[in-house]
């Protein structure tokens, strides 16, 4: 490829404003999305930070991989807890920390796109209110893009965001009885 196929540049690049993205839906992909976004950032050299509203006992290929990336800033929720008993305010307590984590890197804008992986499920649960979700998208500096991934994304989250793709499933192995792959689904 050319040089002069390389586009935008960077000063049409600084023009754009930072975008609400969300990844909802039933169908496989919203992380896997938000992931491929980061990599493409990160090949731009932004700076990108990463909040996963998950259990941080379960491994998974993009935490090892992020670990071995300096410039990429990944958090997993409750992260150092011990997830023994399905103890609920335990998971209320690390949702909450996660999220405190995420609306200080959203409100700092040292990060140009800060992804917020299954938070949805905070919301749904009621570990996070909805509302203080959206103060912090509304607060946020105006460069800072914001991904947001999981199902059954709130109606005040869609008509807030600037971009909603809804996944949707046509087929998934699963149905099939097949289990979740290593490298594909974790
Ligand atoms: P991925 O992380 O693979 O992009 P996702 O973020 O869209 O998936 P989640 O709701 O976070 O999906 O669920 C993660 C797990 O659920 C993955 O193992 C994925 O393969 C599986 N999954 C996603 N969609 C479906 C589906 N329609 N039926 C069954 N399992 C699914
Ligand atoms: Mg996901």
């Amino acid at each position: 490829m050319s040089a002069g196929a390389e586009a935008p540049g960077a000063a049409e690049a600084a023009e754009k404003r930072g975008l609400v993205i969300v990844y909802t839906g039933h169908g496989k992909g919203k992380t896997t999305a938000a992931l491929g976004m980061v990599f493409r950032a990160l090949g731009r050299g932004m700076r990108v930070a990463v909040v996963q509203f998950i259990k941080g006992k379960w491994k998974t290929g993009e935490r090892l991989f992020a670990e071995t990336l300096p410039g990429l800033t990944f958090l997993v929720m409750g992260r150092g807890f011990t997830w023994e008993s399905d103890d609920l305010s335990r998971d209320k307590a690390a949702a909450r920390a996660a999220f405190d984590e995420a609306a200080a890197l959203i409100a700092g804008g040292e990060h140009d796109i800060v992804v917020l992986d299954e938070i949805t499920y905070a919301i749904h649960y009621g570990f996070i209110a909805e509302g203080e979700l959206l103060s912090a998208l509304r607060g946020r500096p105006a460069h800072v893009h914001v991904v947001i991934t999981g199902r059954n994304a709130p109606d005040a989250l869609v008509e807030l965001a600037d971009l909603v793709t809804e996944m949707k499933s046509v087929k998934h192995p699963f149905a099939q009885g097949m289990k979740a792959q290593i490298g594909v689904d974790f």
